[in-house]
Parts: structure tokens; sequence; C-alpha cells
């Protein structure tokens, strides 16, 4: 595999980057098996299969599906997932209503749940209930170890995974990150935005090397984090912290 390749469709050995319609998910590998964070949105679990293909991990048994919220970008194949390959999924507890297709949206953020509402019989979304329900600090034994951090604010149950072995946070939607045009999820599609900063100052505080955000270019996961820290001195500095 080129450099150029690498770079697109790599993390590291053990992960790979999925892109679907306008959001990433990611794939992780132990010797147990596969794990998805989060599912993708339209054309997902095509792009989830010709991305596995190329990896070579295509006869690879998928084990677990780890949610990071309940917005319909991220879970819109979940029920399919779980129901083609059985893995076992876990999601937090707090974005429940929006596995049962249920949210509610309240403020500027009724647009979305209006979008949402008009999405999922559009896209076919099914529901699903989680094998497991997560809350801040709950281990996964999965990969390199994974903690679930909760960072509310995007949604109320938004969270990220971090693993302390590798220093990596996979943050969700946290932010958006792209060369000169990093931001936080636009108000639209905020439950509160208050509790959103407080949350990338939450993040901040792990120790790490950096970030994988579920939306974003191909760049590093240290670019990414980088990115995260400016975005954080701007709030700072134009004190909306
Ligand atoms: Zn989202």
């Amino acid at each position: 595999m080129n450099h150029v390749n690498r770079q697109k469709n790599l993390i590291d050995e053990d992960t790979l980057k999925v892109r679907s319609f306008g959001v990433s998910f990611y794939v992780l590998r132990d010797a147990q098996g596969l794990y998805l964070i989060d599912g993708g949105f339209i054309g997902g679990t095509n792009q989830l299969l010709q991305a596995l293909d190329k990896r070579g991990w295509a006869n690879e048994r998928i084990v677990g599906i780890v949610v990071t919220h309940g917005h319909l970008d991220h879970i819109l194949n979940i029920h399919r997932l779980a129901s083609i390959t059985g893995a076992w999924v876990a999601a937090p507890e707090l974005d429940r209503a929006h596995y049962s297709g249920s949210a509610c949206y309240h403020g500027v953020a009724k647009f979305t749940g209006l979008l949402e509402s008009l999405g999922r019989p559009l896209l076919g979304f099914k529901t699903f209930s989680p094998d497991r329900l997560l809350h801040d600090g709950d281990m996964l034994e999965i990969w390199q170890g994974l903690k679930m951090i909760h960072l509310p604010g995007h949604t109320a149950g938004h969270c990220g995974f971090y693993c302390s072995t590798r220093k990596l946070l996979f943050a969700a939607d946290l932010f958006a990150s792209y060369e000169h045009f990093s931001h936080l999820p636009p108000r639209i599609f905020n439950t509160n935005e208050r509790e959103m900063r407080k949350s990338v100052t939450r993040a901040l505080e792990l120790d790490l090397t950096g970030v994988l955000p579920n939306h974003g270019d191909d760049v590093t996961p240290e670019v990414h984090l980088k990115r995260l820290i400016c975005l954080h001195e701007k709030m700072r500095k134009s004190e909306i912290l």
C-alpha cells in the first residue's frame, strides 16, 4: 500500500477509517475480531464492506459495535449491521430515545428533529436496543481498552472513547476538523451549547497524542488534535467558554 493510501485509509495497522455520506466511522481490530465505532450514514454498509475488502479484513468477524451518540448519520445502519454480523451493540444510555426513533429536540435543535423525522422513514432507519448501555467512565475491554468519556452538549449522551495506552480519543462530533475550517458542530445540531464547549475543555484535559473525529479531512490524529487545541484557544480568547 502506498503512502497516500495509508494516509487516506489507515490511522494505524489495527485501525481503519471508513467514509460514508458526509461522515466517517472507524473499524478497530484486535485478536478477537473487529469493532465498529458508529455505523455510518447513507451507503455506509457498502462503504464498510469495500473498505474491509481493500484492507484485507473481509473475512474477519465484526464482534461489536460501539455508538458515540444518537444522531441519524451515526446510527442509521446499526440495526442492519448488528443483524448481519450478530455483533453486540454498546451505546450511551442518555441517547436511548434516539435508538428507538423517539428523541425530542428543543429550541433551534428542533430543526434537526424535523430532518431526522423526515430522514428516518426515507432512509429506512430501523430502531435497535443496545445490549449494553454506557455511562461515563465505563470500560470496554476491546482493542487496547476503551474508556467511555461523556462529552455532552451535542446530544445529551454524546461521548468519546479514550484509549490510555495509545493516548487517543475517538472524539465523535465534539468538533469538525478541516484545514482552515475546524469548528464546533452548528448550533442547530446541538442540545446544549454551553455543555458542548465544556466538553471540549474536558476532552483536552485527557493525556492525548491525537484525536479522531467523525467529521473531518484525512490527516493524522496529531493534526486533528492541534486543530482542537486551536479551536479551544479561540474559544478561550473570545471568552465563550
Ligand atoms: Zn452528531
